[in-house]
């Protein structure tokens, strides 16, 4: 019987993603036979958002060969290989991604306090004061095969977290409850704010959430960490994983904010992946921060998350490159942009350095276009490519036209265009007209300024 675990509210996901992450490690670095499997962690993940854990994968973590149940040696072993199980007088000493020798029972026996000990992350869940032999007992029932106790049927109780049905095996009871051992000031009423909460159903977690729980420690630990939510395990995974390689990238220069961190981990994840996502489930993405023993729920506007997951956008903020026009985007600045937009250019065509002023006005131009929700008249690489080929008719008059421009002297700039072309026997082209018939002022500059930078663009350009 496979056992599918069902995306919920963010705490659930959390616990699973800290599962997750203990099992990738548990099938690729990990190099103890008392913890290594043999699992594709992409087969686990499931278009459908789910994690599926079938009979082989269940047989390999419920196994008890070493005295205790292969998930439990896993949540030990991964917890003590990333440092999170030092003793106090040990927190200089332990160096990150410690490899653990030895047998597992030892590692068990030295390290249980380091989780259930008082102010550590499970204060209490199990009494450290109890024979190992208990400690031992309880570990194996906690950590078994689940699949025996729920069901979505039937069962004594209902789960708060998944909806399962679940009986406790006796004398477990006390470790379903949502209690502050599990799961710490979040156990308190109204401290954990979700959509999903269910204040009439008895306050129990069955036994597949009571171990994916026990995960949570993994994803937050220390002031700072965070954990992108979704609604699928599969973009959890993903988002996560990027998201976590670019904080990584930028923590030794500064901080990085929440939505700068949300927004890189939607642009580098895959598009074929979070296509997955429906719009909905796309607007439902949020990132948790952990900061002090509190956690931070953070999103972005519907209209930015809208932004985000457009090629055309994605694709120029990935060009650009620049964390200044990256902020600007993920605050919907399209005045700001434009702005920019305008001073690269004006460099262009001062001395002719190349500053992808176009990929920041068409920049701008779409942003614009996604949050007004209307369709531009005429596409910012048309007027590039006519401003590419006007490039030898402005040689000495592009600056004044984009002063013009900057000034938004309509007729003024209209009046140079119609002459320069009048001037060489061109026709004037009919998208230029188009520019002209906006209403909106910051879209006419904005039009222009994408004209212009193709002529900056234009072969041999500036020097002949
Ligand atoms: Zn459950």
């Amino acid at each position: 019987m496979e056992l599918k675990i069902y995306p919920s509210n963010w705490l659930h996901n959390a616990n699973v993603y800290g599962f997750l992450r203990a099992l990738e490690w548990a099938s690729t670095e990990a190099e103890n036979q008392a913890v290594k499997i043999k699992v594709d962690l992409r087969s686990i993940l499931k278009d459908d958002g789910t994690v599926v854990i079938d009979d082989d994968l269940a047989e390999q973590l419920y196994e008890t060969s070493t005295g205790f149940p292969r998930l439990a040696n896993i949540w030990m072993g991964y917890s003590y290989y990333l440092g999170l199980l030092y003793k106090k007088d040990e927190r200089k000493k332990i160096a990150e991604n410690v490899e653990f020798e030895g047998d597992m029972k030892k590692l068990h026996k030295e390290r249980k306090n380091m989780l259930f000990a008082k102010g550590r992350a499970y204060q209490n869940f199990i009494n450290v004061a109890f024979s190992f032999e208990k400690y031992k007992d309880y570990i194996t029932s906690i950590f078994g095969d689940p699949r025996k106790q729920v069901s979505f049927e039937d069962g004594e109780k209902e789960c708060l977290l998944c909806g399962r049905r679940f009986t406790p095996d006796e004398g477990m009871e006390e470790f379903h409850e949502f209690s502050a051992r599990l799961f710490g000031e979040l156990s308190s009423f109204g401290s954990f704010p979700n959509a999903f909460w269910n204040f009439d159903t008895d306050r129990y977690v069955c036994n597949v959430c009571v171990q994916m729980a026990l995960f949570r420690h993994i994803v937050f630990n220390k002031n700072g960490d965070f954990f992108i939510n979704a609604p699928s395990f599969k973009a959890i995974w993903y988002l996560n994983e990027v998201a976590r390689s670019y904080k990584e990238g930028v923590s030794k220069s500064k901080s990085a904010i929440s939505s700068a961190v949300l927004g890189t981990a939607i642009l580098t994840t895959s598009p074929k992946l979070l296509r997955i996502l429906g719009s909905w489930a796309r607007q439902n993405l949020e990132i948790v921060h952990y900061y002090k023993g509190t956690y931070l729920i953070d999103s972005l506007p519907p209209k930015i998350m809208d932004a985000l997951f457009d090629s055309k956008i994605s694709y120029l903020i990935q060009k650009i490159s620049d964390d200044y026009v990256f902020s600007m985007v993920l605050n919907g600045d399209t005045e700001g942009l434009a702005k920019e937009g305008y001073e690269r250019l004006r460099d262009e065509v001062v001395d002719g350095r190349r500053k992808d002023s176009s990929a920041v006005i068409e920049l701008a131009i779409r942003l614009k276009e996604i949050l007004k929700g209307v369709k531009v008249l005429v596409s910012s690489k048309s007027l590039k490519e006519l401003g590419r080929r006007a490039g030898d008719m402005f040689k000495n008059t592009k600056y004044r036209l984009l002063e013009l421009t900057r000034l938004g002297r309509r007729s003024e700039v209209y009046h140079l265009l119609l002459r320069t072309y009048m001037a060489h026997g061109r026709e004037f082209p009919g998208e230029l007209n188009k520019v002209f018939s906006t209403h909106d002022e910051e879209d006419f500059k904005l039009y222009m300024m994408a004209y212009i930078s193709g002529m900056t663009e234009s072969a041999g350009g500036e020097e002949e």
